[in-house]
C-alpha cells in the first residue's frame, strides 16, 4: 500500500531549475516539496561537479579564436540574472567559497560544490521547504488534463505525492513525457543529442609544466591566450585550458585514446578542458566529451553509456593524460562526478518555443519572466564534425548581445493545466537550448516556474491562467530582472 502525501506545489528534480522553483514556491508561502533521486540537492551543480555558474552576465567575445573571453573575470557586459542566482552566489562568496564579488558577478562564477551542498539544505530549511532525497519519481497519475499525483520509489517502497501544481525540474522532462505534455528531442534531423561527460578530479598535477607546453604549442590552445591564462594562474584565479587537439589526435593514431560511444569521425576532436575551478594548487578537473548521440531517456542506453564511460573512457583518458600531457605524469584520480553529465534530452513542446532568432535578435517579450545573456553553446552530437578547432563545440552570439527575455509561455505545456517546466527542459529550439542551459538561466526559469506554481495553487487556477503582471510583480519583488 503506497504512503500518501499532499502538497500545494511539488518539484521533481533539484538542479538549478528545480532549486529555483522549489525555493520560489516555498518563499511565496506554498506548502512545497522537492524530490531528488541523488543524496544531495543541486543536480549538475553539485553531483555533476559542473562548478562554473554561467549566465548572470551577457556573454560577449566568444566567437573569435584567440580573443575568447576570460569568463571568470569579465564584468564589462550587463548583468541579466539576479534573484535567487545572485543570493546563492553572494552567500557562497561571503563564505569564501566562490570566485566572485558580492552583487557584481563575473560572466562565470567558479565555486566549491562542497560548500553549496550544505547551503542548499540550509536554504531549504529557511524557506520551510520539505525535502525528499534518495527518491526517484517514476510515474504520474493523471486526472484528465491535470497531474493528480507523482509516483515515487524510495526506501519506504512506493510513495504517492499529490499536489495542486507540479514543476518538472528533472532536466530530462520526465513529467512532461509521462503526463503527455509533448516534447522534442535532439537534432531535428538525426534526433541525436549533445555528448555526455563524466568529470574527473585529478591530483598531483604540475600545471605550470602544462602551461609551458601551451606556450611552445599555441595552436593547441583553443580559447584565449596562454599569456592571459598565466596571468590568471599567477594570481590564484581559476583557469580553463581548452585544447590538446594535437595530443589527442596523436594518441588516437597510436591506439592510445579511448574511442567514444557514437563517435562518427575517424579521429576524435572532443572538448578537452583542464579546469582549476575552486580547487587547491596541484588539483584540476577534467572535462572531456565521452559519448555522442546517446538517448539518455532510454534506461538501457543510459546504463550502457555509464558503464562504458566509467570502465573505459575515464581510465583510458587518465592513461592518456599520464603518458601524453606534460605536467600530468604523476597524476592520480581523486574522484569522478557521481552524476553523469548530460547536456541535452527532452525539451517541452510548449505554448511558445524560444528560437535561435530570438537569441540573435536580443528579443523582448511582454510576458518576460527573466532574462538570459549566455551565447549559444552547441556541442557536436557526432564528435568532430563541427567547428573542430573548438573541440567539436560552437559558440554563437548576437552581433551586439544584450540578452533576451524568457517568455512565461516557454515554461507552459499546451494542454496539461497544472504543470510548468524549469531548467533545461523548457520550450526552446536546439540552438536556443545552447543558451538557456547555463545554470543561472536554468535557475531564472525555475524561479518563475515556482512562483507561478504557487500563484496557481493559491488561486486554484491553471498555470496558463496565472496573471502575468502579478507573476512579474512577485519576481521583481525578489530582485529578478524581467
Ligand atoms: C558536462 C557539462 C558541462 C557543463 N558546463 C556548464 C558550465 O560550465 N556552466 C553552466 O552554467 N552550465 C554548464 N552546463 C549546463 C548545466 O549544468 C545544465 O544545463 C543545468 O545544470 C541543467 O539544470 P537543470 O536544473 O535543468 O538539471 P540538472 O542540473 O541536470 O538537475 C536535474 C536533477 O533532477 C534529478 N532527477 C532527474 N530525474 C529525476 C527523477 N525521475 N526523479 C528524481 N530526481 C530526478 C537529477 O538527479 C538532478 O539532480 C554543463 C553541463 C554538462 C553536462
Amino acid at each position: 500500500m503506497a504512503v500518501e502525501k499532499k502538497y500545494d506545489v511539488v518539484v521533481a528534480g533539484s538542479g538549478p531549475g528545480g532549486i529555483g522553483a522549489a525555493f520560489a514556491a516555498a518563499r511565496a508561502g506554498a506548502k512545497t516539496l522537492i524530490i531528488e533521486k541523488n543524496a544531495v540537492l543541486g543536480g549538475q551543480m553539485t553531483s555533476g561537479l559542473v562548478t562554473g555558474f554561467h549566465g548572470m552576465r551577457v556573454h560577449k567575445g566568444f566567437t573569435k579564436k584567440g580573443l575568447g573571453s576570460i569568463l571568470m573575470e569579465d564584468k564589462h557586459t550587463p548583468v541579466v540574472a539576479r534573484g535567487l542566482s545572485l543570493e546563492i552566489m553572494n552567500r557562497l562568496t561571503m563564505e569564501g567559497a566562490a570566485y566572485s564579488t558580492i552583487d557584481d558577478p563575473p560572466m562565470r562564477i567558479e565555486y566549491d560544490p562542497e560548500a553549496l551542498i550544505p547551503l542548499l539544505f540550509k536554504m531549504a530549511d529557511g524557506f520551510k521547504l520539505d525535502v525528499l532525497v534518495d527518491s526517484f519519481v517514476f510515474g504520474v497519475e493523471m486526472d484528465g488534463d491535470r497531474i493528480a499525483s507523482l509516483r515515487v520509489a524510495n526506501k519506504s517502497g512506493e510513495v504517492r505525492i499529490k499536489a495542486k501544481t507540479f514543476v518538472d525540474g528533472t532536466a530530462d522532462g520526465d513529467l512532461i513525457d509521462w503526463s503527455g505534455a509533448g516534447f522534442l528531442m535532439g537534432d531535428p534531423k538525426t534526433k541525436r543529442c549533445m555528448p555526455l561527460s563524466v568529470y574527473q578530479v585529478l591530483g598531483n598535477v604540475d600545471l605550470q609544466k602544462t602551461m609551458d607546453y601551451f606556450k611552445e604549442n599555441p595552436d593547441d590552445l583553443h580559447i584565449s591566450t596562454i599569456e592571459r591564462w598565466q596571468e590568471m594562474y599567477d594570481k590564484g584565479a581559476p583557469v580553463s585550458l581548452i585544447g590538446l587537439k594535437s595530443l589527442v589526435n596523436k594518441a588516437a593514431r597510436n591506439g592510445e585514446y579511448p574511442r567514444a560511444i557514437g563517435l562518427e569521425a575517424e579521429i576524435p576532436y572532443p572538448i578537452f578542458d583542464i579546469q582549476t575551478s575552486f580547487l587547491p594548487r596541484g588539483t584540476v578537473k577534467l572535462l572531456v566529451d565521452m559519448a555522442y548521440g546517446v538517448d539518455i531517456t532510454d534506461g538501457d542506453a543510459l546504463s550502457a553509456a555509464e558503464k562504458d564511460m566509467r570502465m573505459n573512457q575515464v581510465p583510458g583518458i587518465f592513461r592518456f593524460m599520464k603518458k601524453y600531457v606534460p605536467g600530468f605524469e604523476k597524476c592520480y584520480i581523486i574522484s569522478t562526478s557521481p552524476l553523469i553529465g548530460t547536456r541535452e534530452s527532452r525539451r517541452l513542446d510548449g505554448i511558445y518555443q524560444i528560437t535561435k532568432d530570438d537569441v540573435l535578435s536580443n528579443r523582448k517579450f511582454e510576458d518576460s519572466i527573466g532574462r538570459c545573456g549566455r551565447a549559444m553553446n552547441v556541442h557536436s552530437s557526432g564528435g568532430g564534425n563541427q567547428n573542430q578547432d573548438r573541440g567539436g563545440q560552437q559558440w554563437i552570439e548576437a552581433e551586439n548581445p544584450i540578452g533576451f527575455d524568457i517568455p512565461y509561455r516557454s515554461l507552459l505545456p499546451r494542454k496539461i493545466k497544472n504543470l510548468a517546466a524549469s531548467g533545461r527542459c523548457i520550450s526552446v529550439d536546439r540552438d536556443a537550448l545552447g543558451s538557456i542551459r547555463g545554470e543561472a538561466t536554468c535557475m531564472v526559469a525555475g524561479e518563475a516556474a515556482g512562483a507561478a506554481a504557487a500563484l496557481a495553487a493559491g488561486k486554484n487556477i491553471s498555470m496558463q491562467d496565472v496573471p502575468v503582471p502579478e507573476l512579474q510583480g512577485e519576481l521583481t519583488k525578489h530582485n529578478v530582472i524581467i
